[in-house]
């Protein structure tokens, strides 16, 4: 079920608004994600709005460059970006979703990002079927 939400970096310098479906949160074990504890809520662009901020972005890319990392280039944190996997949407970290309870964020989706190709090509078979 779609619930608003409102999401911000640490320091409160970009602030969004999303609406989402917490249960499709899923959780990647690529390199970045693993490292930045990133927990995802993959929204299309109308179920987002950047309050503020957009400024204060900065991007970080690699590999094949399609996604971008972006973060706050002040405090550092990695409130929402575009993944490579959905680069028409922006997966929103569920962890900067404001007042959330981190006990109550059990992802029950996996993305297998350390093995990009298959699991991308397992999760477009999953979509068709
Ligand atoms: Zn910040």
């Amino acid at each position: 079920m779609l619930e608003s939400y409102q999401g911000s970096c640490h320091c409160g310098r970009v602030q969004f608004r999303i609406r989402a479906d917490l249960s499709t949160m899923l959780e990647c074990n690529c390199s970045v994600c693993t490292k930045k504890g990133i927990l995802h809520v993959i929204v299309p662009p109308e179920q987002f709005e950047l309050v503020r901020g957009e400024r204060e972005l900065t991007t970080y890319q690699f590999n094949t460059n399609t996604a971008q990392h972006t973060f706050c280039r002040h405090c550092g944190m990695h409130p929402f970006y575009v993944p490579r996997s959905d680069p028409d949407k922006i997966s929103v970290n569920a962890r900067c979703l404001d007042g959330i309870d981190p006990a109550e964020l059990r992802p029950r989706h996996f993305f297998d990002g350390s093995n990009w190709e298959e699991a991308q090509q397992a999760r477009r078979r999953t979509e068709e079927a």
